[in-house]
């Protein structure tokens, strides 16, 4: 049975791959399935449905959940409005503080912070010469999706590379980065010449 109340996470394999879900038992009739605006998929089932019925019901609707997730992944948002430079300076510096403490103990010295108009880039490491640029355009980029840009590019001076060393370290540090990356890519229109670009060097 499911455990009264409280939100359940569960993994299954469905015959289009593995689906996270987040599983509530509700005092509802029947099973129902959505997609959040975050993409996250939030199942709420009766409270006598068991779990093996919850998973049987993700498994059958796998289709539909991924296509869902597809549009949504298409979908834009309206970037924020856009600000002085000197907001803009505050912002981004104020993300690099943010995420800072976080790579800290790996021994990163705090990097000089530069901050460009990019075209196809929101930041990028010069790891060689001690400092990060962040893209203006992350200004108008909720604050979460600032903070992800600031924290890949500072693990990039102990992890040089998009290797596997790179992915764990972010997964360590920010174990919802690749939430954040999906939403950040909605919000390419607010680089300069919409660029479609979202990653990062
Ligand atoms: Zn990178």
């Amino acid at each position: 049975m499911v455990t009264k109340g409280l939100p359940q996470l569960r993994m299954v394999d469905t015959p289009n791959g593995p689906i996270t879900y987040t599983l509530t038992r509700k005092s509802v009739k029947n099973l129902n399935l959505r997609v959040d605006a975050r993409g996250e998929i939030m199942v709420s089932v009766p409270l006598r449905c068991s779990v093996k019925q919850a998973d049987s019901f993700v498994q059958e609707k796998s289709g539909w959940i991924l296509a869902a997730i597809r549009r949504q992944d298409r979908r834009q948002a309206e970037p924020l409005p856009p600000v002085s430079r000197e907001e803009c300076a505050r912002l981004l510096g104020e993300a690099l503080v943010r995420v800072y403490p976080l790579v800290e103990p790996c021994g990163v010295a705090f990097p000089s912070l530069k901050l460009r108009a990019l075209k196809s880039q929101w930041g990028n490491c010069h790891w060689a010469q001690g400092y990060i640029t962040l893209n203006t355009a992350l200004a108008r980029c909720p604050e979460a999706l600032r903070d992800y840009v600031a924290l890949h590019e500072l693990v990039h001076f102990l992890h040089h590379d998009h290797g596997p060393g790179f992915y764990a370290r972010m997964d360590a540090l920010m174990p919802d980065w690749r939430q954040r990356r999906k939403t950040l890519k909605q919000y390419s229109g607010a680089l300069e010449g919409r660029a479609k670009g979202s990653e990062h060097t």
